[in-house]
């Protein structure tokens, strides 16, 4: 049951049982396990939140419910799980997919397929998966599982609310060998600019950040240092505590006028635009697109 990983995964546990407490539920989700080995079992939990009409994330103690037992027994016809058994995804499953998700959910009021190692989806079966996610029936939702998010086709990425699971190896945990305070220091200064200045910050992105960097792996640690601060802003949401940048938060009012939504956006975006720094793209731009499209998730325009 989902309330297995409230400890765990504080994180990952209280974006989606804050979407089940308050019926916001995607159509598309994307867990990232990250050599968890419960990966999985976590995504059949979520599965199993959703479908239980009583929305419990408890559910293993919902005796009144027959949907719980028939998920239990796998024999739950509005579930349904897609195995590859590592091989590419065939034709015939999404085939299969298709027929049976064509239809809005008979039982209960929700219907909802997963896919194992959706990272062996090819470009060429794709495209017929993403219309399916992009435009479902009433009450199916997609959860697709993978190991990592960067096997992931990024047109299938765009689509899903992506949720990583903490890997209790490789947790986000700072390793103050590899940054300096300076980088630490200047990155968090840039980014607390833009949450007060938005789009103003482009006029300083010399002062504020380019010049502090020596090359192409500062921008890389920069941009780490970014995604563990979103991530700890999470956390302190979700859990009262910051895991590395206490000191840093200048202003507290700031951060709760984020929503969670906000949040993960920020972070999805910020994990697209690193990977274009080993690209060799214009460094310059790069930063600016970044400001231009946090922007736009502020103003919840698409980017
Ligand atoms: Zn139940």
């Amino acid at each position: 049951m989902l309330d297995d990983y409230k400890d765990t995964q504080k994180t990952a546990y209280g974006i989606l049982s804050n979407a089940i407490n308050n019926n916001r539920i995607s159509h598309a989700y994307l867990i990232e396990t990250l050599g968890n080995k419960r990966g999985f079992d976590f995504a059949l939990s979520f599965a199993k939140a959703l479908l239980c009409p009583e929305g419990k994330t408890n559910n293993k103690n919902c005796f009144n419910c027959n949907q719980c037992k028939l998920i239990d027994d796998n024999n739950y016809i509005e579930l349904e799980i897609v195995e590859t058994n590592d091989l590419w995804l065939k034709k015939e499953n999404i085939d299969k997919l298709q027929k049976d998700f064509n239809f809005k959910p008979i039982v209960g009021r929700r219907k909802i397929y997963i896919i194992k190692n959706a990272d062996k989806i090819r470009e060429s079966l794709a495209n017929t998966l993403l219309k399916f996610i992009e435009e479902p029936e009433e009450g199916i939702i997609a959860i697709l599982v993978t190991d990592n998010k960067s096997k992931i086709l990024e047109t299938i990425i765009s689509r899903c609310q992506v949720i990583s699971l903490k890997n209790l190896n490789s947790s986000f945990i700072l390793d103050r060998e590899k940054y300096s305070d300076e980088l630490i220091n200047n990155t968090i200064k840039f980014i607390n600019y833009y949450e007060q200045n938005k789009l103003e910050t482009i006029v300083y992105s010399n002062s504020l950040f380019h010049n502090y960097m020596n090359d192409r792996n500062d921008y890389l640690l920069a941009f780490n240092i970014i995604l563990m601060y979103y991530n700890d802003i999470l956390n302190y949401k979700f859990d009262g505590k910051f895991i590395n940048f206490e000191n840093y938060i200048e202003d507290y009012s700031l951060i709760s006028k984020l929503s969670i939504e906000n949040i993960l956006k920020k972070l999805n975006l910020v994990i697209d635009l690193k990977k274009k720094i080993l690209n060799n793209v214009n460094l310059n731009l790069l930063i600016d697109k970044l400001v231009i499209c946090f922007k736009k998730v502020d103003n919840n325009d698409l980017c």
